[in-house]
């Protein structure tokens, strides 16, 4: 089956395809043939307006934007990054916390400067829409951690170089791209939507 993934960022959409590669989810137990999904990205005009207050609000938006350009199943996520000390910033203003991703992090790591509770975790939140226009499910993934002193490692993207999950001594930039990949709250929240369409197909 096809489903239309309302995300205009390169990363995400890489990672999804990717997991979604890795993830032995797809082979139907009892049946000879897999289950395939595949992910397409929206063909034109995907620019909603990411206004919500929430993660799953502005998941809702994205889902639905990319609904209207499809009328097929489409799926859509709202993701950022939450610190315990900042109350819970910058969550939703993740993406928007400066103007680069150099300069977010150092904004992240000036605003905890000084502080001993340096508790955060990934929340990503995904929505995914039936070919009717109806929510079908809504779902979150999150991956515990903490961020350290200083920017470390080149993989992932975002805050990745300064976020080390929990039971790790390496941050996520420091893993490779499959391990990330296992443990992320990205694929934690897109295993419950292949779970969900393999038991509703
Ligand atoms: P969105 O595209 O509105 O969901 O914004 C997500 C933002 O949260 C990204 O631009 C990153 O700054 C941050 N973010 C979300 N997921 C990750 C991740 O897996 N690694 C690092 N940063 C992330």
């Amino acid at each position: 089956m096809k489903i239309v993934l309302g995300s205009s960022n390169p990363h995400k959409v890489k990672e999804i395809n990717e997991i979604i590669k890795s993830t032995s989810l797809l082979k139907k137990e009892g049946r000879g043939e897999g289950f395939n999904i595949e992910f397409i990205l929206p063909t034109k005009g995907f620019d909603p307006d990411e206004s919500g207050k929430s993660f799953a609000e502005n998941a809702l938006i994205k889902a639905q934007e990319a609904w209207k350009l499809s009328h097929d199943w489409a799926l859509a996520d709202d993701s950022g990054l939450c610190i315990d000390a900042l109350d819970g910033k910058p969550g939703i203003f993740s993406a928007r916390y400066a103007e680069t991703a150099q300069k977010r992090i150092e904004r992240v790591l000036r605003e905890l400067e000084g502080i001993e509770n340096r508790k955060a975790h990934f929340i990503c939140h995904m929505t995914l829409i039936n070919p009717k226009g109806e929510v079908a499910l809504s779902c979150e993934g999150i991956c515990e951690g903490k961020i350290i002193s200083e920017a470390k490692g080149i993989n992932g993207f975002g805050y990745d170089p300064i976020f080390m999950p929990d039971g790790y001594d390496k941050t996520i930039a420091e893993l490779p791209e499959d391990e990330k990949n296992r443990i992320s709250h990205r694929s934690k929240a897109l295993i419950q939507v292949i779970n969900f369409l393999k038991t509703s197909h």
